[in-house]
This record gives C-alpha cells, sequence and structure tokens, in this order.
C-alpha cells in the first residue's frame, strides 16, 4: 500500500539559472498507473530521480502513506526503477542479472531468491532463457529482463523511464501488453515516463502532461484527449495533431482571413460571448473535418473548399493534407474518400467539436 504526495516540488540543478521542475503538485493512489508524458527536457526524468531519491528535492515535499521522504536514503524508499539504458551484466546468465539486486542485499534466502526469479521470469516469458546471457537474448528479451530485475524485489512503487524507447516498433506494441498486465497483476503503483503519447494513451489510469518544468493537465486519457485546458495539451495528446487556427470572432462565424471561415453552433457560441469581434483561437481535430456526402449535407455552413496537397491512404482512413487559401490543415477521413493530391475537395468542419483557446493565455475557453 503506497500513497505518494508531492506537494510543491521544485528543483533546480546546481549552475542551472532555470528550474527544471516547478510547483509540481500530484496524489498518486495505491495501484495507480501514472503516466508522465510531455517534449523532451520537460522535467519528466528529474521527477521519477527525486522521487527514486537519486536527486535531492530543492524545494517541497514528497511523502509516502503520509510521511516526508525528502531525506530517506534511495534503498530505503520501497521503488525499483527501470531505465530507458537497461545495462545487464553481460557476463551473467538471465537467472543471475535477476537474482542480482536480492542478492547484494543479503536479506533473502537462496531458496526465496529463486522462487522469486523463477515467478519472475514466468510472469515474463523468461522461463526459457534463464541460462543464457544477455548477448544471446533479442532486444525485448533483454528489456524483459530489465523488468524482470525490477519486479523481484517487490517494491512498492514502480518507476518506468522510458523503458521501450530502445525497442523497434512491433516490439514496442508486444511490450506494453507485458507491462499492461504486469501491472494489472502486481498492483503496486507504477510511474512510467514516456514522450510518446500513444504509450500513455494506451495504459494509462492517469496522465500527468508536463511542459517547461511544470504540470499542465492530469487526468484519464479520455479527459486528457477530449477536454484538453489549453493549447499545448490541446496540441500534444493525438497524431495527427489538432488543428489550429488564429481566427477572429465575427457574427457567429470563426475567420482567419487567410482562407478558412465556417458557421459555429449556436450552442458553442453561447461561452464565447466575451470574444465576439476579437482574436480567438480555434482547435479542431483531425477527425472532426469529414469529406462524406452527408457531413456536408449536415453542416452546409461549415464547408471548407479545400485543395488537396498530399494523401496518405493508411487502410481503414485516408489522410488529407490541405490547403484553403494559405490556410494549412490535416483531415483524416474515411478511405473511400481518397484523393489525390492536386484534387480540389470540400470538407465539413464539424464546430460542435471544436476547442476554442484564448490566443493570450491559450487556457481553454469554457
Ligand atoms: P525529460 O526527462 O523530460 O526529457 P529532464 O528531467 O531530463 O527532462 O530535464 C529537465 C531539465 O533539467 C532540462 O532542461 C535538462 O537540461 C535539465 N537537467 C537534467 N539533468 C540535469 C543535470 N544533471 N544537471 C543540470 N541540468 C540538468
Ligand atoms: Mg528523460
Amino acid at each position: 500500500m503506497v500513497e505518494m504526495n508531492l506537494e510543491h516540488i521544485y528543483k533546480k540543478y546546481e549552475g542551472n539559472e532555470k528550474y527544471s521542475v516547478t510547483d509540481m503538485n500530484l496524489e498518486i493512489k495505491d495501484g495507480e498507473f501514472v503516466f508522465f508524458i510531455g517534449p523532451s527536457g520537460c522535467g519528466k526524468s528529474t521527477t521519477l530521480r527525486m522521487i527514486a531519491g537519486l536527486e535531492d528535492i530543492t524545494k517541497g515535499d514528497l511523502k509516502m502513506n503520509g510521511q516526508i521522504m525528502n531525506d530517506v536514503e534511495p534503498k530505503n524508499r520501497d521503488i525499483a526503477m527501470v531505465f530507458q539504458t537497461y545495462a545487464l551484466y553481460p557476463n551473467m546468465t538471465v537467472f543471475d542479472n535477476m537474482a542480482f539486486g536480492l542478492q547484494i542485499r543479503k536479506t533473502y534466502s537462496q531458496s526465496e531468491i529463486k522462487k522469486r526469479v523463477d515467478n519472475a521470469a514466468e510472469q515474463l516469458g523468461l522461463t526459457d532463457f534463464l541460462q543464457r546471457r544477455p548477448a544471446n537474448l533479442s532486444g525485448g528479451q533483454r528489456q524483459r529482463v530489465a523488468l524482470g530485475r525490477a519486479i523481484v524485489r517487490d517494491a512498492g512503487t514502480f518507476l518506468l523511464d522510458e523503458p521501450l524507447s530502445n525497442l523497434d516498433a512491433k516490439l514496442r506494441v508486444d511490450m506494453r501488453t507485458t507491462i499492461a498486465q504486469m501491472h494489472q497483476r502486481l498492483k503496486t503503483n507504477m510511474i512510467y515516463v514516456t514522450h510518446d503519447q500513444i504509450e500513455a494513451m494506451t495504459m494509462a489510469d492517469r496522465i500527468v502532461i508536463m511542459n517547461d518544468g511544470k504540470i499542465m493537465q492530469v487526468g484519464t486519457p479520455h479527459q486528457l484527449y477530449n477536454e484538453p485546458v489549453n493549447k499545448f495539451v490541446a496540441g500534444f495528446m493525438g497524431s495527427p495533431s489538432m488543428n489550429f487556427f488564429e481566427a477572429t470572432l465575427h457574427d457567429g462565424h470563426v475567420s482567419d482571413g487567410k482562407g478558412l471561415d465556417v458557421a459555429v453552433p449556436e450552442g458553442r457560441l453561447k461561452t464565447l460571448g466575451a470574444y465576439n469581434g476579437k482574436h480567438i483561437t480555434v482547435g479542431i481535430r483531425p477527425e472532426d473535418i469529414h469529406a462524406e456526402r452527408v457531413a456536408l449535407d449536415a453542416m452546409p455552413d461549415q464547408i471548407v473548399h479545400t485543395k488537396v496537397v498530399v494523401s496518405e491512404f493508411l487502410g481503414a482512413e485516408t489522410m488529407l493534407y490541405c490547403t484553403a487559401g494559405q490556410s494549412k490543415f490535416t483531415a483524416r477521413v474515411d478511405a473511400r474518400d481518397y484523393r489525390n493530391p492536386g484534387e480540389n475537395v470540400d470538407v465539413a468542419f464539424e464546430m460542435s467539436k471544436a476547442h476554442f483557446f484564448d490566443p493570450e493565455t491559450q487556457d481553454v475557453i469554457r
């Protein structure tokens, strides 16, 4: 049982002008699978390393089950960590690599160690490889050994820092399932750092999205995708990214003066009153731009005449990269609505799904 609280945590590395982490506040409930995501350099690893005790906390409190942990030695924090570079001992077998962390602690009997390693190996599909050396394993198997090293410890909290980024795409997908199952079985807290939003979307109970050392939003994958609190979150979640337009709102229309001019449905206008006649940032996801006939018929005031610049047929769907005048955007349409580059196509912007942001603060307008 571990409940973790980060209370107003700051980190400034010696010699740096800037804080790497600023006023981080977070509560992690027992058994939760939490993801930290955000662009490179935003402070994810720094936060994880402060939790592990590998970096000092400059200011603020780290609590586990209500107890302040700031000055507790890493080995006494009941934490197991898996890194991106999983340096295994090349001269040791898989068994010994996994057992090593237990051997050096000297508190486990040999039979207990064997039991734990065998159990972890079984969970990770490594039973047949226990006598091999790392050189004779595939990348995915090696990464599994690195996970195994962590789970034999039975720690209260697992910290994983980009554990899959050295694997190829296919293996990453396989390992996502392995890790998700591992969490379901162990039911311990896991904090997982990644810059890959797909990994976070597919596995997380909750996602903490960071930028420039600060938390931007904390929520379920669903909340972050559908109710982003600001333009940063809106643009980070989703691939291809949300389309953004710097526009003006007038007479129930948004127009960017470059080729985009669409009506905003009555229901959405209600909250936008203060922006009438003013600048507003409009965001719309590629899947909310449609090319099929029924959509065009249903939204005659939201049609945009466009030219296709690049077209990607993806089997089940087609990605159209379009221009309307000087405006550019991406539409994710049905595979049947494939168009060749250079063709004209009318699309409907489903503005009831659009997101509106204050152009100054970049916060969502509610
Ligand atoms: P992320 O893991 O999100 O990519 P990091 O936590 O590694 O980001 O880094 C956050 C910021 O702190 C970056 O600006 C980085 O340059 C700085 N930083 C990280 N580690 C150190 C260090 N050991 N010394 C000085 N600055 C560091
Ligand atoms: Mg990092």
